[in-house]
């Protein structure tokens, strides 16, 4: 594939909002070129997610079902057993997964018995040839470097919305902590995935802005996923408005052409898409996704493996063959 561009980490705000208001059919032939020219086109990432622990997080994140201060219909789980973790990632590697993402509810991690257990979870999924990820929330240097040893290949740490809309969503930690965590990833030697969600009632200018941090980081996160605000009743975003199929094209296809190289994931929502509306996001150069069983995407709905097989050879796409080039973990 031949790359004609560079990669560019000095993106402005007002280049980033030039690109994204385009007219979207400008915009998604833009993003198609870009994504012709840095991926094989017709390959997407499949990637499989299993909550290890769920509920009960001390977080006020206001999109979140597993916060503990919001009355919703999702049952808290403590730690899964290792051994069910690695028969769920065995099942995932039959079914075409090549990347196993486990997540926990926690605010951060500590350095406790459940961490090392963990720290097994990872060993035990690397040691079936897949690529492991996890997304645990805040993480020091050193939790980094024990999770790296253990074979952690990425760390999924979203940055949730933009900072100027921050404090809107999430009260309980800063946008800084974010950005505090995913330098120690880095730092670590653990491939990125960060990306966040849209549809919080954020503006335009949130969108692009959030763009923005990421594009301009000293190395773009390997992985973004895109997330639609999956609205969890009980929540205090459950009434908020399903986002609109051309803002998800939108903004998939802005971070393809300012992050190339990065692999685009169509995260959140996807259930609420029409097979065309996927097909669009795939066109503006989304090129990952997560499937496995119904109900697994985390604690909201997702296309379940068959579906999203069938969808595959209707639009003539074919799952990727693990690379390690680039990271795949949570929503
Ligand atoms: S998004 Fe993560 S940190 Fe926030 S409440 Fe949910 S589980 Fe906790």
């Amino acid at each position: 594939m031949q790359k004609t561009k560079k990669l560019r980490n000095d993106w402005t705000k007002e280049e980033i909002n030039t690109i994204y208001h385009q007219p979207v059919l400008e915009l998604v032939y833009q993003a198609a070129t870009v994504h012709r020219q840095w991926h094989k086109h017709s390959e997407i990432q499949v990637c499989t997610l299993l909550s290890v622990k769920t509920g009960g997080c001390p977080e006020d994140c206001s999109y979140c079902g597993q916060a503990a201060r919001y009355h919703t219909d999702i049952k808290v789980q403590a730690l899964l057993p290792t051994e069910t973790v690695i028969a769920h990632a065995q099942k995932a590697k039959d079914g075409g997964s090549s990347r196993f993402c486990m997540a926990a509810a926690w605010r951060e991690v500590r350095d406790n018995r459940d961490f090392d257990r963990i720290i097994d979870m990872v060993k035990g999924v690397n040691e079936l040839g897949l690529e492991v990820c996890c997304t645990l929330g805040m993480l020091t240097e050193e939790q980094a470097l024990r999770l790296q040893e253990a074979g952690l290949y990425a760390y999924n740490h979203n940055l949730d919305t933009s900072e100027e809309y921050y404090d809107e969503i999430i009260s309980t930690r800063k946008f800084d902590n974010r950005i505090n965590t995913i330098n120690n990833v880095r730092k670590a030697g653990i491939t990125v995935c960060s990306g966040g969600i849209i549809g919080l009632g954020e503006k335009h200018i949130d969108r692009i802005s959030m763009l923005l941090t990421l594009a301009t980081m000293p190395k773009h996160p390997e992985s973004v996923p895109v997330n639609a605000l999956a609205r969890v009743k009980g929540t205090p975003l459950e009434d908020l408005p399903k986002v609109a199929i051309w803002d998800m094209v939108r903004m998939i296809a802005t971070a393809r052409i300012i992050m190339p190289a990065s692999v685009v994931r169509l995260s959140a929502g996807r259930i609420e898409m029409t097979e065309e509306e996927q097909a669009w996001c795939f066109m503006a150069g989304a090129n990952s996704i997560f499937t496995g069983e119904r109900e697994t995407l985390l604690v909201t709905p997702n296309p379940g493996l068959t579906e999203d097989m069938e969808m595959f050879n209707n639009l003539g796409l074919k799952p990727m063959i693990k690379e390690r080039q680039s990271s795949c973990t949570t929503i």
